[in-house]
């Protein structure tokens, strides 16, 4: 197996290579490491090599790895569905959640945000599949709820998320992702400076950076497939 190091490698020059291939800029595309259920040795082997962003679901398993490796200039996402009781250790802990679908999470979260840092960086999930089992907010309510996080001055409106249904052929991940993506301009058009698109695994980053992404979220393909 190759190491995670050559992993990241041969990932970001596959990155570079759809860049081009899409017309996309140089360097238009962020890599975001999701490194759920992955040990803290893997994470370090990661960041000697460059990464800095690192995506995570588990709440608990997070806060001990972000201890451990305070030292380092790792930034943290958290990428899984947020309860209400998991809001204030993420507000407090995280630089970035990708997956926000409620208005009172957001609230709380804006409220235990802390002084001494910049506001929370966020992107609205949308459930673009329309599958009832993900998690995600309808796209008709996207627009009520970025209007609302505009008042809350400890969160910042970065973009959209989301994860597309599993889809066999490019053209079906392309239109999944072109749907999140017409949802990005509309609300740019409005007004909003989003400058993030949250999407692409390791299944469909071709299809992402085609309909234009702006960060992966990539974990198989770097860590190995998960427990
Ligand atoms: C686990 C996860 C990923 C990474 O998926 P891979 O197929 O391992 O690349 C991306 N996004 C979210 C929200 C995830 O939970």
């Amino acid at each position: 197996m190759k190491s995670i190091a050559e992993q990241i490698t041969q990932l970001k020059g596959e990155i570079r290579r759809l860049e081009n291939k899409y017309s996309r800029a140089e360097n238009s595309v962020h890599l975001l490491a999701v490194s759920k259920t992955k040990p803290l040795s893997d994470i370090k082997e990661a960041i000697a090599c460059g990464q800095r962003d690192f995506g995570e679901n588990y709440l608990q398993e997070t806060l001990g790895k972000i201890h451990e490796l305070s030292g380092n200039a790792a930034i943290w996402h958290f990428i899984g569905p947020v309860q209400s009781n998991k809001t204030r250790a993420i507000a407090e802990h995280f630089q970035w959640l990708h997956s926000l679908d409620r208005l009172k999470i957001a609230q709380r979260l804006n409220q235990a945000r802390p002084e001494t840092k910049p506001p929370l960086n966020v992107c609205i999930q949308v459930n673009i599949s329309q599958e009832t089992s993900k998690s995600g907010i309808n796209e008709s309510a996207i627009f009520e709820l970025a209007k609302n996080i505009r008042n809350l001055p400890n969160l910042k409106l970065r973009g959209l998320m989301a994860l597309p249904k599993p889809a066999d052929t490019l053209e079906e991940q392309r239109e999944q992702c072109m749907r999140l993506k017409l949802l990005f301009d509309e609300l740019n058009n409005q007004g909003y400076a989003l400058d993030t698109l949250s999407m692409g695994t390791s299944s469909d980053m071709e299809a992402a950076i085609a309909e234009g992404s702006t960060m992966l979220r990539i974990g198989t393909a770097i860590f190995g497939a998960r427990n």
